[in-house]
């Protein structure tokens, strides 16, 4: 049977491999599952995948290895709980993602970014796009991953209770990176969706394909852009906005335990075990974090010392060397067809390397310059730059490193290293 592969990417599947493999990945807006949506994706990888999931630095959530006669049931299990594959990968507004889980105000960014999903994803004005359009959504400038949205809305304050948000455009990683720029600050709520609406529709008809809206800022200039934004914000097809319910789905005011995740490989039973512990302990509500870690939210400060007791003995609270590291893993060659390296073995290596020295920060590996795992935001990021073909037909990955000196993208500091070479410098950044 012939299959559009292309066509596939909008209802989120990318071809794993040659030999027809499937990556299906999940739309979970601001990362936040309930426990019955975390059930069905597990029974979703016992019959479809290899029990095994891959928590991404959006919040989303992707199987691997499905074959194409397994995709409409695995949809319809997604569609009973309320989640969608739909534009999560190829030319579309991407899950809309929160970094927020430790904030404070993680309340007011997650019922923000839900209601963006809510009106984006699945919505046909919003597909067939040059590529893919990324919206973000932060409580506040901590982690700096406004800079890399095509949209980036970072809340600031509540005034006569209208949420205001600054407004970042035209950002992204990738072979080229580029800072989002500041479109607007303290813009009140009720009027994102019509001015994200009428940056959509200038990327789509202005752009070329394969490229993303920092393409057109670049073509344009800002000046151009914002002109031609301006001349369609009022214009949109969203509906005037009315007094809703919606709010946040997680506790507030909590103190969350997080449950590291190495390299944001996740078992099935593990994420059906912290299903069970969120709906016993918490509100039955997990948040996936950024840092493809999982948090569990608690209904009572004195259910801790229990909890945490219980994650211990089920083995999903550890102090495994790998544990200590705040790592961010992109699959690599290990699923993803671009991948170069090997990115969690790469991550292991290095945490035998570091033994018992201590790294601050995060360190991202991604393995190639897509840069998915978002190696520029860490405090040390790898980027595996090329894969060279040995006579013996081995190849040798090469990487470059990363580290972050103040709250912009990380420069390169070492070039072209191999996995040796790699290790030694990550040693001598760890003192
Ligand atoms: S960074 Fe490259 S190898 Fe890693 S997931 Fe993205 S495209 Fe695949």
């Amino acid at each position: 049977m012939d299959i559009d592969y292309q066509k596939l990417r909008l209802d989120g599947i990318y071809q794993q491999s040659q030999k027809g493999d499937l990556m299906l990945r999940v739309k979970v807006p601001a990362g936040v599952l309930s426990s019955e949506q975390a059930e069905k994706i597990c029974s979703i990888s016992e019959q479809f995948s290899n029990q095994l999931l891959h928590l991404t630095c959006r919040g989303s959530i992707e199987f691997h290895w499905l074959q194409y006669r397994d995709v409409s049931q695995a949809l319809a299990m997604l569609s009973a709980v309320g989640l969608t594959s739909r534009g999560a990968c190829g030319g579309a507004v991407r899950g809309v993602s929160c970094s927020s889980s430790f904030s404070a105000d993680f309340g007011i960014a997650q019922t923000l970014a839900r209601k963006l999903h809510r009106h984006f994803a699945g919505n046909p004005h919003f597909e067939g796009l040059p590529k893919k359009f990324k919206i973000g959504v932060d409580a506040g400038y901590a982690d700096a991953r406004h800079l890399i949205q095509d949209i980036g809305l970072v809340y600031t304050k509540t005034v006569d209770a209208v949420h205001l948000y600054d407004v970042w455009c035209a950002g992204g990683l990738g072979r080229e990176p580029q800072p989002a720029i500041v479109y607007e600050q303290a813009v009140p709520e009720h009027e994102l969706i019509p001015l994200i609406e009428a940056v959509v529709r200038v990327y789509a008809q202005n752009t070329p394909p394969p490229k993303r809206l920092k393409f057109l800022l670049n073509q344009i200039g800002e000046a151009a852009l914002r002109e031609k934004v301006e001349a369609g914000r009022h214009h949109g097809t969203a509906p005037e906005p009315r007094a809703t319910l919606d709010g946040p789905l997680t506790l507030p005011g909590d103190d969350p335990i997080e449950i590291p995740v190495f390299a944001g490989e996740l078992k099935s039973a593990d994420l059906q075990r912290l299903a069970g512990f969120a709906r016993e302990y918490g509100n039955g509500y997990l948040a996936l974090t950024a840092d493809q870690n999982i948090l569990l939210l608690l209904q009572k400060a004195s259910d801790r010392l229990s909890l945490q007791k219980q994650l211990q003995t089920t083995g999903l609270l550890t102090d495994l060397p790998e544990n200590r590291i705040r790592f961010r893993v992109c699959p690599g060659n290990h699923k993803c067809r671009m991948g170069l390296s090997p990115t969690r073995d790469v991550a292991m290596q290095i945490c035998q390397a570091l033994g018992d020295k201590q790294l601050t920060g995060t360190l991202a590996i991604s393995g190639c310059s897509n840069a998915c795992s978002q190696p520029q935001l860490a405090t040390l990021g790898i980027i595996t730059r090329k894969s060279i073909q040995q006579k013996d037909g081995t190849r040798t990955p090469l990487f470059d490193l990363f580290r972050q000196k103040d709250a912009g993208f990380g420069e390169v500091i070492r070039e072209n290293l191999d996995i040796a070479g790699l290790l030694d410098a990550i040693v001598q950044e760890s003192r």
